[in-house]
C-alpha cells in the first residue's frame, strides 16, 4: 500500500518506521525544511517510561485556585481564553476524578513499556548518536503529602511492572550524588532507574537517515499540506502547495496542527497546545547523571552528551509558538536557583526553544482510524511524545493493517501497488 504520513515530528518519523517495517511505500510530508523542527525539537529529552502520568487528576484539580490565581509561575493562561481553550478545559475537568486518572495513567504506561521495548530493539540498527543514555530518573518532592501520593502512584506502577520508588533525599543523593549540591528543599524522590534520555530530534533525522537509506520511503519536506481530499467517506488524497499525493491511506501526525487539518472533514480531535521552553547549556560542575524532574517547580533536567537540556512550562496562548524571552529568563532563573552547579548558567549564548505540546484532556495520544475509511490518526502525545513515539508508531500500523485486512475480499489481498509514490 501507498501510506502518506503527515508530519516529521518524532512521532511522524517513528510512524513511517513501523509501516515500511510492514512493507508498505510511505511517504513523509512536512513544511519544515528539516526533520523534526516544530515540538520534537527541544524538548526535555526524557524517555520517561515510568512517569506518563495524565495531568488530569484530584491533584491538579487541588491546585486549580493557586494556577487561576497566577501563584504558579510555571503555567500561565494568556487571556481572553477562546472557546477551544473553554470547551478544552471542561473536557480536561471531567477527567479529574481519581478513576480516570488512574485509567488514563494505565494506559499511558502500556504504551510507554511497549516503546521502552521497541526502541531497545531499534537503536542497535541505526546508524548515529541521539545522545542515548540509560541514565535513570528522579522526580524530586517537597512535602510528605507529595511522598504520600506519590507511594500511592508507585503501587500502582509496581502492579504494572515498573520499577520505581520513593527513596528518602539521603538514598536519593546516593544514587545520584549530584543531588548534594541542589539545595531544594525536598523531602525525598520517586527514583525510576528504568527511564531513559535522548534527543529526539536527532533521533527523528537518524531515523528518517535510515528509513530513505534502507526502505522505498520518500520525504517531501519544504512542503506544505493544505487539505485532506475525501470522495464517498474513502480518503483519495493530499492537496499540498507543491501538488497532490495520492495514497491508500493516511496517518495524521501533525501534533498540535492536526485539528486544523481535521475539522473541515467533522472530525473533531480535542488537542490544545501548551507551550513550553528550554535552554541548552554547557554542563556545570555537579551535573547530574540521572535526569532529574522538579515537579513543584515543573521544570525538567537532562544532560545529553556533552550539553545539559532544562524544559518546562506550560503556557496556555493559543497557536503562539514564539520565543518569549521573558519566559525563557523565568525558567533559567528558577533552574538556577534549585541547581546552581548543574549547568554553565552564564554561558552565551545560549540554545533556547519553544514548542507546543500537544495536549488532549485525558493525557491520551489519539491513535487509531477515523469516520473517513483510510484516514488515521497518531497525535494528541502531550507530554510524552518521545516517550510513547515507537510504541504509537507501531500501534496505529497494526490497525491500518487490520482495517486493510478485514476488508479487502482474500483475492485482493498483498496486491497494493508498489510504485514510489510522487507528488502529481
Ligand atoms: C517544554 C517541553 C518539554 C517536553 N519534554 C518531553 C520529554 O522530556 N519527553 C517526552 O516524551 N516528551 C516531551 N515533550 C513532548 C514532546 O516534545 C511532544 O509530545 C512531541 O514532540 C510531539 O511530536 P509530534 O511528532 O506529534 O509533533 P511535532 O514534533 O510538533 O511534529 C508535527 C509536525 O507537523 C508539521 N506540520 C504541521 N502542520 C503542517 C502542515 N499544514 N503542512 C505540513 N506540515 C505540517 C510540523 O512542521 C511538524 O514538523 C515536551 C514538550 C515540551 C513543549
Amino acid at each position: 500500500m501507498q501510506i502518506a504520513v503527515l508530519g516529521a515530528g518524532v512521532v511522524g518519523v517513528t510512524t513511517a518506521y513501523y509501516l515500511a517495517e510492514a512493507g508498505h511505500d510511505v511517504t513523509i510530508v512536512d513544511r519544515e525544511t528539516e526533520i523534526a523542527r516544530s515540538c520534537s525539537l527541544g524538548n526535555g529529552a526524557q524517555l520517561s517510561y515510568s512517569y506518563v502520568d495524565a495531568m488530569a487528576s484530584p491533584a491538579f484539580l487541588a491546585k486549580m485556585p493557586g494556577l487561576l490565581a497566577g501563584i504558579d509561575r510555571a503555567i500561565r493562561v494568556r487571556p481572553p481564553v477562546n472557546m477551544d481553550l473553554v470547551r478544552w478545559g471542561l473536557s480536561f475537568l471531567w477527567q479529574c476524578s481519581s478513576d480516570k486518572a488512574t485509567r488514563n495513567t494505565i494506559a499511558n504506561l502500556a504504551l510507554a513499556q511497549r516503546s521502552k521495548q521497541l526502541l531497545d530493539e531499534l537503536r542497535p540498527k541505526l546508524n548515529g548518536d541521539f545522545g542515548f543514555k540509560a541514565a535513570g530518573k528522579l522526580v524530586l518532592l517537597r512535602s510528605e503529602r507529595e511522598m504520600a501520593h506519590a507511594r500511592e502512584t508507585c503501587k500502582l506502577k509496581a502492579e504494572y511492572g515498573n520499577r520505581v520508588d520513593v527513596v528518602s533525599m539521603e538514598e536519593a543523593i546516593s544514587i545520584e550524588p549530584g543531588l548534594a549540591h541542589m539545595p531544594g528543599p525536598y523531602a525525598g524522590a520517586v527514583s525510576s532507574p528504568g527511564d531513559d534520555v535522548g534527543d529526539s530530534r536527532a533521533f527523528a533525522e537518524i531515523l528518517a537517515q535510515h528509513l530513505q537509506d534502507t526502505t522505498t520511503c520518500k520525504i517531501f519536506l519544504n512542503t506544505e499540506i493544505d487539505k485532506l481530499l475525501v470522495e464517498k467517506d474513502k480518503l483519495k488524497a493530499v492537496s499540498t502547495d507543491q501538488g497532490i499525493l495520492d495514497a491508500d491511506a493516511v496517518v495524521v501526525c501533525l501534533g498540535t496542527w492536526s485539528p486544523a487539518l481535521l475539522k473541515p472533514l467533522g472530525i473533531n480531535t480535542s488537542i490544545y497546545p501548551a507551550r513550553g521552553y528550554s535552554v541548552t547549556l554547557p554542563p556545570g560542575p555537579h551535573v547530574p547523571s540521572a535526569s532529574i524532574t522538579d515537579l513543584g517547580c515543573r521544570f525538567v533536567m537532562s544532560r545529553i552528551g556533552e550539553k545539559v537540556r532544562v524544559a518546562g512550562f506550560a503556557d496556555f496562548v493559543g497557536s503562539d509558538i514564539s520565543r518569549d524571552a521573558g519566559r525563557i529568563q523565568e525558567l533559567l532563573e528558577i533552574a538556577k536557583a534549585k541547581a546552581p552547579g548543574a549547568a554553565d548558567f552564564a554561558a552565551t549564548p545560549n540554545h533556547s526553544w519553544a514548542g507546543s505540546r500537544p495536549l488532549t484532556p485525558n493525557g491520551q495520544p489519539i491513535i487509531g482510524p477515523t469516520s473517513v475509511r483510510g484516514l488515521f490518526l497518531n497525535t494528541g502525545h502531550g507530554s510524552f511524545g518521545w516517550t510513547l513515539a515507537c510504541a504509537s508508531g507501531e500501534k496505529v500500523s497494526s490497525l491500518i493493517a487490520e482495517q486493510f485486512v478485514a476488508t479487502e475480499p482474500q483475492h485482493h489481498r498483498k496486491q497494493y501497488p508498489s510504485a514510489s509514490p510522487s507528488l502529481t
